[in-house]
């Protein structure tokens, strides 16, 4: 793939000249990527798609359907010098009220499985939802999934964030990830490549942009057992943590030897609130929108938690969450 001035020149402007547009003043414009039904969309909203329910507009967006018209979108962004923002369900970031600048693209479209009776292996496109695979593995008695039936993210992202939950992640089972690179060529990068560590893979901060996984699972289990097990994980993360208002999960890693969410209780964090973002009083490690929250009420939160506790443990929590785009200083 290479980034071609007859790519440039092929592509249509839908509804008027490709302006330059200023973020936080959507306009109704569309281009088409060549050849494809494929639209970049300018201003549209990613509140809507993100967990928190927060956000300013793109200045770009587009959830192309297959590699071909992701790669083109890749390869449009490049040919115009534009920062790109991978999005996957959005449920493990927060994105600023004022919107982001470039090209957003969102992969939650390009869905796949491929279960391999053979091997044991299942590949799946990026946008695969995490919950539906984990479901599918169950169904057929293939284990190693089960943990991942209450993270409500993608492949794709559950491969960067390296996501985990009950003592096990993504790096337990995952074999290789497809990575498309900035000059169109496909990397296939196996789990020593992604240099895994607690909820952290090279792919953070990275240009890439996963295309595919495949995870080696155990097959030949009874499906009703893993099944059980499976609804049992779910069963117990919601009673343990708040479903119910809009969240990104857990918001500061955990440090050791104590979790996150325990450091915030004890200081009395739960419950405290700055505009529409309150601590959860079920889980203190969870900023929930509790109702009309903005971005920027959740980083002022963020931030609070993050003085309160260095000022009475004398430790500094880490986000787990994304924070994309521009905040106002604290
Ligand atoms: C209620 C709730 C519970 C949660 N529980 C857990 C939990 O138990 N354990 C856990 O680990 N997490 C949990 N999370 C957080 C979140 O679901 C995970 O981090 C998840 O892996 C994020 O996937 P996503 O598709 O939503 O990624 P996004 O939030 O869209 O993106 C996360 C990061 O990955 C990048 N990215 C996404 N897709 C790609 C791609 N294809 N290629 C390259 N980069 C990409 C993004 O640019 C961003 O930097 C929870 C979230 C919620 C809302």
């Amino acid at each position: 793939m290479t980034v071609s001035n007859h790519f440039s020149q092929a592509l249509k402007v839908a509804s008027s000249q490709a302006p330059h547009i200023k973020i936080n003043q959507p306009k109704e414009t569309s281009l088409y990527l060549p050849g494809t039904e494929c639209a970049i969309k300018s201003g549209v909203s990613l509140a809507s798609l993100t967990s928190f329910k927060v956000g300013g507009p793109a200045e770009w967006y587009v959830a192309p359907r297959q590699l071909s018209e992701l790669e083109a979108s890749f390869e449009w962004a490049i040919s115009k010098d534009l920062p790109i923002t991978l999005l996957g369900a959005g449920s493990n970031l927060l994105v600023s009220d004022r919107g982001l600048s470039g090209l957003v693209i969102c992969t939650r479209h390009l869905r796949s499985t491929h279960f391999d009776p053979q091997t044991g292996q299942v590949t799946a496109a990026a946008g695969e939802p995490l919950v539906r695979l984990a479901w599918q593995a169950a169904e057929r008695g293939w284990q190693g999934l089960e943990w991942a039936v209450g993270i409500p993210g993608t492949v794709g992202g559950a491969a960067v964030m390296n996501a985990g939950a009950h003592n096990s992640c993504t790096a337990d089972t995952l074999v290789n990830a497809h990575v498309l690179c900035p000059d169109g060529s496909i990397q296939v990068l196996t789990r020593e490549d992604l240099g895994y560590s607690y909820r952290t893979s090279i792919l953070q901060g990275d240009k890439r942009l996963v295309t595919q996984v495949t995870f080696q699972l155990e097959t030949g289990a009874d499906p009703a057992t893993v099944m059980a097990s499976t609804a049992q994980h779910l069963r117990q993360r919601h009673s343990t943590q708040p479903y119910n208002k809009p969240s990104c999960g857990s918001v500061f890693r955990n440090p050791k030897p104590h979790a996150a969410g325990w450091l915030i209780e004890q200081i009395g964090l739960k419950g405290h609130r700055i505009g529409g973002a309150t601590v959860a009083e079920r889980h203190a490690n969870f900023i929930l929108n509790s109702g009309g929250a903005t971005a920027n009420d959740i980083f002022q939160l963020i931030r609070y938690v993050q003085y309160k506790v260095e000022e009475h443990w004398s430790l500094r929590l880490e986000p787990e969450v994304k924070i994309l785009g521009d905040f106002q200083p604290v």
